[in-house]
């Protein structure tokens, strides 16, 4: 069944103009005629099913029927990524979306080789992976910031898992087997120079950060990141019963 992510309120019989890009994605991709179901979700009211009520030249209108699903979203966990380029940065945030990121947050170190990401189209990215894998909000992408600002505003309570590729930190899954249940997290992956010594010091020196290897062979920041996401989700997060 086709998904979609609409920003509108969802409520029974709730009639809905679809954005020119979905609209086109039903009438002349999916070629859906009007009757036809499609699942709708906005990140607030869980998921509904809903009808084809119109197929205009600009526009598709959809009615909201009846819940399907109630809202849920997965455990608190950030992504916080290095800039890389734009390719890799784009599965990333597919990945993460998947895996149950539920932010994607973009930040700047010595090495990257960029300061700057295509948010918007990042957004995109991460809506079209939230509709396909079924979850029921979209991941959020955050703007880049600098390490250190990320540091400094650093909400209170959420642990760091600093993937660090120095060689010497724990293997992953034995740093979170110590962990409790049910805290806030964020994976930090660093760009695709690594982290300087000085960055390596300053997370290190952090109380809520917890170093980790993601074992002997150096991989790529995407690579990392669906590795890292994956084990934690095994071990803390929602891949478990
Ligand atoms: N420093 C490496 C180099 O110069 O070839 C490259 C860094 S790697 C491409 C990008 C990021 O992925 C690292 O900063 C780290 O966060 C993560 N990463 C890669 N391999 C890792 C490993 N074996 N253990 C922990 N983290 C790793």
């Amino acid at each position: 069944m086709i998904r979609l992510f609409i920003p509108h309120d969802l409520a029974p019989g709730a009639e809905l103009a679809l954005d020119p890009g979905q609209s086109r994605y039903l009438a002349a991709v999916m070629r859906q005629a009007v009757g036809d179901e499609v699942l709708l979700f906005n990140g607030r009211d869980g998921e509904w099913r809903a009808k084809i009520s119109a197929i205009g030249k600009r526009a598709v209108a959809v009615r909201a029927e009846a819940p399907a699903r109630p809202q849920a979203t997965g455990p608190d966990l950030d992504l916080v990524v290095a800039l890389v380029k734009r390719g890799r940065m784009e599965t990333i945030v597919e990945k993460a979306a998947e895996l149950g990121a539920r932010r994607v947050r973009l930040v700047v170190t010595e090495r990257t080789n960029a300061d700057r990401a295509r948010v918007e189209r990042l957004s995109a990215i991460a809506t079209e992976a939230a509709e396909q894998t079924g979850r029921l909000d979209v991941p959020q992408i955050v703007e880049p910031v600098k390490l250190e600002q990320m540091i400094a505003g650093w909400e209170a309570g959420r642990r760091l898992l600093f993937c660090d590729e120095a060689g010497d930190a724990e293997p992953i899954l034995q740093a979170l087997s110590s962990q409790a249940d049910g805290e806030p997290w964020a994976i930090l992956i660093g760009p695709e120079g690594g982290f300087s010594p000085r960055e390596r010091a300053l997370l290190r020196a952090l109380p809520y950060a917890t170093p980790a290897s993601l074992g002997p062979r150096i991989l790529r920041a995407d690579t990392a990141a669906i590795s890292a996401l994956s084990l934690w989700q095994a071990a803390l997060g929602d891949w478990r019963p």
